[in-house]
């Protein structure tokens, strides 16, 4: 089985990236890329579309790397925008409900509709905090990890609470078993 990823969430970081560092933003990004990926990326792209995760994942990393400063904060971002852009109608239901809890429970079943590897898998920890367990995802990245990060933080301020504190506690890219993560919001 080749790991997928839906092609709004490259169209969405596309958009992202024009945004923010203009039209030509992926052609800078061109140059440091696979050839087979750029092809891939070059193509139009519908947002039903299964695209390979690792052309994702190379976009991730390579935008990091070309426009990104420090501490994978473009990866961040990157997630807080796709929240914003990418949770769907369904989800918005339970943003107005306002529990974040309860939307990044639901990260677990949104994310099987984005990517065919990776599980997330959340529990609470008290009232305004919970801890994740992701593993099995085809391509672990730490900019994936920080894209994330980003994502949860996104969620909680969509419920209309401020993110304390959305941190990685153990990361498969430095020799864990599964990548943790643990969000408080208030
Ligand atoms: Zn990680």
């Amino acid at each position: 089985m080749d790991a997928t990823v839906k092609g709004n969430q490259i169209k969405i970081t596309i958009d992202f990236l024009k945004e923010n560092f203009g039209d030509n933003a992926l052609d800078k990004l061109f140059v440091h890329m696979d050839q087979r990926i750029k092809r891939i990326l070059s193509r139009p792209i519908l947002d039903i579309s299964r695209i390979p995760e690792t052309a994702f994942s190379q976009l991730i990393v390579t935008a990091e790397k070309v426009f990104g400063s420090k501490n994978y904060r473009l990866s961040r971002d990157i997630g807080h925008y796709l929240a914003h852009k990418s949770v769907p109608k369904f989800y918005q239901i339970f943003i107005k409900l306002g529990d974040p809890f309860f939307v990044i429970k639901r990260s677990q079943s949104f994310w099987k509709t984005i990517h065919n590897t990776g599980t997330l898998v959340f529990e609470a920890t008290g009232p305004n905090s919970t801890t994740g367990q992701f593993k099995d995802f085809a391509c672990p990245q730490k900019e994936f990890c920080s894209l994330l990060l980003g994502y949860f933080g996104a969620v909680c301020e969509m419920c209309g609470y401020t993110p304390i504190s959305v941190v990685e506690t153990k990361c498969i890219c430095e020799g864990d078993d599964f990548c943790e993560f643990a969000i408080s919001w208030k």
